[in-house]
């Protein structure tokens, strides 16, 4: 099945009391067994769930994996993977992820002693002068997060291979729409789901996907046993916003396209930060590796004053964290969504006071773009 069919299909058994042709809320905890070992498939929600089966079913699938699983947020998500690992494991993590993981790293599995260096993984003998003998796993995003830097999967997933690590990345940004990490190397992708999956800033969910019949067992034994689990209702939204992923990315893919070419010629604009810009480092790499360049977008102005001014004039870009759904959202990272990053470490980073970051949305290119106009002014 092609990628578009599977978006429409998959995950998707009709129901067969009914024939329903969604899958149903199942806004249950417990199943009646029909004996003391024999049940239905489902015996405790934590366990399993039929909408959330739904929701594994069809992230593996648009993955091209063979186990999928759903939590109830990406960090969550994330935290099941760190699981998998033991005190005294180290890892690998590229600069420039999510504020949500360097703090999860940095403050709570640190004290668990799961320790993290920090790299330039844009650099792959940055990432190979790192390895310790207790290195255990490589952490990628990319395009990372806010300076859409691009790293190359498959390079790093060679040198995992050929150091026995495992590489994780974080498909957020692009999607399975636009971007396979498995068929990269990678050893397990995760997302949150509460971005482009569910793309409608209505729900909070992590998906996970991996090959390794192994690797899914024990991310499974985690699911289950610390159960931070993608509630029934929850699982009901993804999958009814994950249906309309194709069409969603397309066009945030046209508006983004638009909307760079108007900042990159904009006189107050500094720099802009995208890959789908031929100038930007990663753009050959990323035409290599993914099929689109997804619809974050970063720019810089002169001077960090005109920020406040910028946002308090913008009438449909919404100030928001967040990312990946049908509304337009802009945002500063370095006080809101890598707040948690300390200063210093920020401006080592590029993370400027005076960068914006927006996620484009589906709304008409031309509403977007004077909205922009009028508050760049
Ligand atoms: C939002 C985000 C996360 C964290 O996901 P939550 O669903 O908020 O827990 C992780 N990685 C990236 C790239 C994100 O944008």
């Amino acid at each position: 099945m092609r990628l578009k069919t599977k978006l429409i299909h998959a995950g998707n058994e009709s129901d067969p009391q009914t024939g329903a042709v969604t899958v149903p809320i199942y806004q249950v905890s417990t199943f009646k067994q029909d004996s003391i070992d024999s049940n239905k498939g489902y015996d405790y929600s934590r366990a399993g769930n039929p909408t959330r089966s739904a929701v594994e079913r069809y992230i593996a699938s648009i993955e091209d994996a063979k186990h999928g699983y759903a939590f109830a947020s990406g960090l969550a998500a994330l935290s099941a993977i760190l699981m998998t690992f033991k005190a005294g494991d180290h890892f690998i993590v590229s600069n420039d992820v999510y504020g949500g993981t360097f703090r999860l790293l940095n403050q709570v599995f640190n004290r668990l002693d799961l320790t993290s260096t920090f790299v330039e993984a844009t650099d792959i003998d940055d990432i190979k002068s790192n390895i310790r003998p207790n290195t255990k796993a490589i952490f990628i995003e990319t395009p990372g997060n806010p300076l859409l830097k691009v790293i190359d999967i498959e390079k790093v997933s060679k040198l995992a291979k050929e150091n026995d690590l495992r590489l994780v990345v974080d498909n957020t940004f692009l999607t399975p729409y636009w971007q396979n990490p498995l068929s990269l190397g990678a050893d397990i992708v995760f997302h949150s789901a509460t971005k482009y999956l569910s793309g409608h800033s209505d729900v909070l969910a992590g998906v996970i996907a991996v090959n390794d019949d192994q690797l899914a067992e024990e991310i499974g034994l985690v699911q289950k046993a610390v159960g931070a689990v993608l509630g029934p209702q929850d699982s009901y939204l993804l999958l009814r916003g994950m249906k309309t992923l194709g069409i969603r990315m397309e066009e945030h893919e046209q508006n983004t396209k638009r909307i760079v070419e108007y900042l990159d010629a904009h006189p107050k604009v500094k720099k802009v930060y995208y890959p789908g810009l031929a100038s930007h480092p990663g753009h050959e790499l990323s035409k290599k590796q993914s099929r689109g360049f997804g619809g974050v977008v970063s720019f810089e102005v002169e001077d960090q004053n005109q920020v406040d001014q910028i946002l308090s004039k913008l009438q449909i870009f919404q100030l928001a964290v967040s990312l990946g759904a049908v509304e337009s959202l802009i945002s500063v990272p370095a006080k809101m969504t890598h707040a948690t990053i300390p200063g210093d470490r920020q401006q080592e980073l590029g993370i400027s006071k005076a960068l914006l970051r927006i996620s484009v949305g589906i709304e008409d290119a031309d509403d977007l773009i004077e909205d922009l106009d009028k508050a760049l002014q």
